[in-house]
C-alpha cells in the first residue's frame, strides 16, 4: 500500500498557508471567512485536502494553476478542480504518466472532472477575493492569482526563477513576454509572488527581472546562455541575475 506523505506548512499571514511537498512542488490554502481555496495539489503523493482540513474547517475549493502532473496530481482528494481548459489535453497526459496512474490505483481513488475558470473571474472567499488572469507561456492554460487585499500574487509556474520554456507544450518567449505585459497595470497591486515551487515567498522584483531577462532574449542577447539539461534532454537556457536564475527556453526563441 502506497504510503501518503505529508507537506510541511509555513504560515504566510493568519489565513495563507505554504505547503511544501518535499521540495518537488508547492501549494497553497487561502482561507476567507465563508470559503477556503486550494491551489495546487502536487503530484499526488499527499492528501491535500486532509492537510487543508487541519488548518481549516471551510468549505474547501480547489484550483489548478495549470495542468501538469505536480500541480493537478493531488486533485484526487476533491469532488472537482478547476482549471483553465486549454491545459485538458496536457492534463489528460499527465494523468497518464505510469507513475501517477499507478499511484492512484494503489490509492484506489480517481481524478476528479475539471470545471473551466475563466480570464477575469473573481473567487470571492468571503473577506478575500483572488482574480484570476491568465498567463500563457510555460503552458497554454497557465493562469496567476491576484489576492489584492493580501498583495499577494500567486504565480504558479508562470513567474518564478527558473521559468520552463523548452517543454512541447510551452509557447514562446515572446508570449511570455505579451502574458507578462498584460499584467504590467496590475504590478502596483501586489508585493509578494508565491509561486509552484518555492519553499518561501518572493518580492515583486522576480516580476521584474524576469521580465527584463526575457526582453534581454528576445533581443538576441545569447552570448552567455548555457546548455540546461532536464529530464535526459537537453536545452539552452538564459541566466539573469540575482542568484544565477534561467529562462529554459526552445531551440528558437520565437518557436
Ligand atoms: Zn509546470
Amino acid at each position: 500500500m502506497l504510503e501518503l506523505r505529508k507537506p510541511e506548512i509555513l504560515p504566510i499571514n493568519d489565513h495563507i498557508w505554504l505547503l511544501d511537498d518535499n521540495h518537488e512542488a508547492t501549494c497553497y490554502v487561502v482561507a476567507g471567512r465563508e470559503r477556503a481555496l486550494i491551489i495546487d495539489t502536487s503530484i499526488g503523493l499527499c492528501n491535500i485536502r486532509e492537510t487543508a482540513e487541519a488548518l481549516t474547517s471551510l468549505p474547501l475549493i480547489c484550483v489548478n494553476t495549470h495542468g501538469h502532473g505536480d500541480h493537478i496530481g493531488g486533485n484526487w482528494a476533491f469532488e472537482k478542480a478547476f482549471m483553465n481548459l486549454a491545459d485538458l489535453p496536457l492534463a489528460k497526459e499527465c494523468m497518464d504518466w505510469p507513475e501517477l496512474r499507478e499511484g492512484l490505483e494503489q490509492l484506489h481513488v480517481s481524478y476528479p472532472p475539471f470545471e473551466h475558470i475563466e480570464d477575469g473571474r473573481v473567487i470571492d472567499l468571503g473577506g478575500v477575493e483572488l482574480e484570476v488572469l491568465y498567463l500563457p507561456g510555460h503552458t497554454p492554460g497557465e493562469i496567476v492569482l491576484l489576492d489584492r487585499q493580501d498583495r499577494i500574487l500567486f504565480s504558479g509556474d508562470g513567474i518564478l526563477e527558473h521559468l520552463w520554456l523548452q517543454l512541447p507544450e510551452s509557447l514562446s518567449v515572446a508570449a511570455q513576454i505579451e502574458s507578462m505585459k498584460r499584467l504590467l497595470p496590475l504590478r502596483d497591486s501586489f508585493d509578494i509572488i508565491l509561486h509552484g515551487h518555492c519553499r518561501q515567498p518572493a518580492g515583486i522584483e522576480l516580476f521584474d527581472t524576469l521580465l527584463s531577462a526575457l526582453e534581454d532574449l528576445a533581443k538576441g542577447n545569447t552570448a552567455d546562455d548555457i546548455d540546461y539539461e532536464w529530464l535526459g534532454q537537453v536545452s539552452k537556457a538564459h541566466p539573469y541575475q540575482p542568484n544565477d536564475r534561467r529562462i529554459v527556453y526552445k531551440d528558437s526563441i520565437d518557436a
